[in-house]
């Protein structure tokens, strides 16, 4: 799933919003109090994805309360996170007449 199309989820609950933003310095940026993950605008998809998935990491690690996480933890995690979302492949089913 390529998360150019993600708008919104919920993490226990909470509905997180993503945003696009001309006016970071960083990739991304995820902000507990406001539930929102913000992505610098005019990135390439692969790149987009990949701080999607970092910085949902970093907001369901502090959904977790583990608000003093490791920086490494969260990219690698995000990066096999992205790399199962880009291979999974669902069961086709066949319809039963
Ligand atoms: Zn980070």
């Amino acid at each position: 799933m390529d998360a150019s199309f993600v708008s919104s989820f919920e993490l226990a609950g909470c509905e997180w919003l993503v945003q696009m933003s001309n006016d970071i310095t960083e990739y991304g940026h995820c902000n507990i109090d406001q539930h929102v993950i913000r992505l610098r605008s005019g990135m390439s998809d692969q790149l987009q994805s990949l701080t999607f998935y970092h910085e949902l990491v970093h907001a369901i690690l502090m959904t977790m309360g583990k608000m003093d996480h490791s920086e490494e933890f969260v990219e690698n995690f995000g990066n096999l996170l992205y790399q199962f979302m880009k291979t999974v492949k669902n069961i086709e089913y066949e319809s039963i007449e």
